[in-house]
């Protein structure tokens, strides 16, 4: 038996996809707006951090092996919500002090901020900073949803995108891109044969790749892919120079923080306040920070022997200065052009075998009548609930481009080796990857990490996109770059 290729089946196949793709983006150069010779349109921007602390205590956390509660407020948990508008098309972003919020949720959202703004629900980006001290509003691992929590939160970041779209007010902006190398670091590592943690109710058999090692660890023999040190950054101030909002994007997992907390997110968006002389402004200046493509990323430094000395609040005022530094060179626009795109790709599950789901539910009666409390309970579990899911998924991808800036939104924990590829791949200047954005549907592993297998690979509510998704969702999103980057409204 042969196979007969056409051309179109060829286009099919996702990595020729991705290189046409690349091509096609890296030829296709964007037209850029030279300060000062830009259209005699106004820009508009408005900006609202609302208060999501939970008004009832305890509340479930996820984001760890186990099921915790918290029963104090650390710091309070916001959604910061930005609303541009460039005389034709306005948009919104919200970035929610939370670990991992589903689709469902955000659409609910959506659809109230379109009631009450008037902004298409494709106009609206919503992403989590995956603060891992936030009230559980996503089943994962051993955590349940909170549910109330989960019902109040909706309606408040609608509420936070409608009054960032009352606080309008003309605007100009600008972008940047600086580096931070101290905090963001690939958390997977290749280890020796026979060496990295196994889990027998997972779909990976004879793991090569373990996630944090720890330190001088002779077993380790290198991280397997590379991190991203960039800290984007989108200044919105008035013609005048008053700071109106700052989002960043970088691409460390978080640093850690009591519950509830914002971690290091929050005290980014405090200090950059500072440093860019906010202070005092009305309305108030809102600082942001979005997560990066950290899927595979975090604050340690396994190749090196011992643990340095951070916390969130240490974290948080690196990458602030970081940041300040790029911001002294940002030349502003008076006007840029916004355009934003929305595209849904179907993908699989990776489904449990009969055999394997017979295994767990077996294995699940010696812990019957309790919550699951360590790797192979959890797992276990993380079989039986997958094989009750439907076998393929619709996810959520979206594209901006403010002026010569574009924004890659992902509803995944995307590796770092990814968001670098969209980058280099993308017709804008400059590019950042929004994670965990209109939904969560798990880590994103590319195929070859797949085959090393680890934590982040292991099959789970938190982990079941097809081991293809990463090509996919890659090409897709540079499709949907190329396509905001030459739109032509003139
Ligand atoms: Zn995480």
């Amino acid at each position: 038996m042969y196979y007969h290729f056409t051309c179109s089946t060829y286009l099919k196949h996702p990595m020729i996809r991705w290189v046409i793709l690349a091509v096609i983006a890296i030829t296709c150069i964007s037209t850029p707006i030279a300060p000062g010779n830009e259209p005699d349109k106004v820009f508009r921007a408005g900006a609202y951090a609302i208060d999501i602390t939970p008004l009832e205590l305890p509340v479930l956390v996820n984001g760890g092996v186990r099921e915790r509660t918290a029963n104090e407020v650390h710091d309070p948990l916001h959604a910061r919500c930005l609303v541009l508008d460039d005389g034709t098309v306005q948009l919104a972003i919200a970035v929610v002090d939370s670990c991992l919020i589903p689709r469902s949720l955000l659409d609910e959202a959506k659809a109230l901020a379109q009631k009450n703004t008037g902004i298409p629900t494709e106009r609206i980006l919503i992403s989590a900073t995956h603060t891992h001290s936030a009230p559980s509003v996503f089943a994962c691992l051993g955590t349940d949803c909170d549910e109330k929590y989960a019902r109040w939160l909706p309606g408040k970041i609608a509420e936070g995108i409608r009054l960032a779209q009352k606080n309008l007010e003309a605007a100009r902006v600008g972008w940047a891109v600086g580096r931070n190398e101290t905090n963001v670091h690939c958390r997977r590592f290749l280890m020796k044969p026979g060496t990295a943690l196994t889990n027998p109710y997972s779909d990976k058999r004879q793991d090569r790749a373990q996630m944090n090692p720890g330190h001088g660890n002779t077993n380790a023999i290198r991280q397997t892919g590379p991190s991203d040190p960039a800290v984007t950054i989108l200044s919105v101030q008035t013609h005048d120079g008053r700071p109106l909002a700052l989002l960043g994007n970088y691409s460390t997992h978080y640093a850690g923080a009591p519950a509830l907390s914002a971690d290091y997110f929050a005290v980014f968006a405090r200090i950059i306040g500072e440093l860019i002389g906010a202070e005092g402004e009305k309305p108030t200046f809102v600082g942001i920070m979005s997560n990066g493509t950290s899927g595979d990323a975090n604050c340690y430094d396994f190749t090196r022997a011992k643990r340095r000395t951070y916390d969130h609040v240490s974290v948080g005022r690196d990458i602030a200065e970081s940041a300040f530094e790029a911001y002294k060179a940002i030349e502003y626009h008076n006007w840029a052009p916004l355009e934003m795109r929305e595209q849904k790709l179907v993908l699989n599950i990776r489904m449990p075998t009969a055999e394997e789901v017979t295994k767990a539910r077996e294995f699940m009666k010696t812990y019957a009548g309790r919550k699951p409390q360590n790797w192979q309970e959890v797992y276990a579990r993380e079989t039986v609930l997958m094989s009750e899911m439907p076998p393929t998924r619709e996810i959520k991808l979206q594209a901006i481009r403010i002026g010569d800036l574009g924004i890659a939104a992902i509803p995944c924990e995307v590796y770092g080796s990814t968001g670098l590829a969209i980058k280099a791949a993308s017709p804008l200047d400059v590019t950042m990857n929004i994670s965990l954005a209109n939904g969560c549907e798990g880590y994103l592993a590319p195929p070859e990490q797949h085959k090393l297998g680890g934590y982040t690979t292991w099959r789970a509510r938190s982990s079941c996109l097809e081991e293809m998704a990463e090509p996919k969702i890659k090409a897709a999103m540079v499709g949907l770059l190329v396509d905001v980057a030459s739109a032509d409204r003139s």
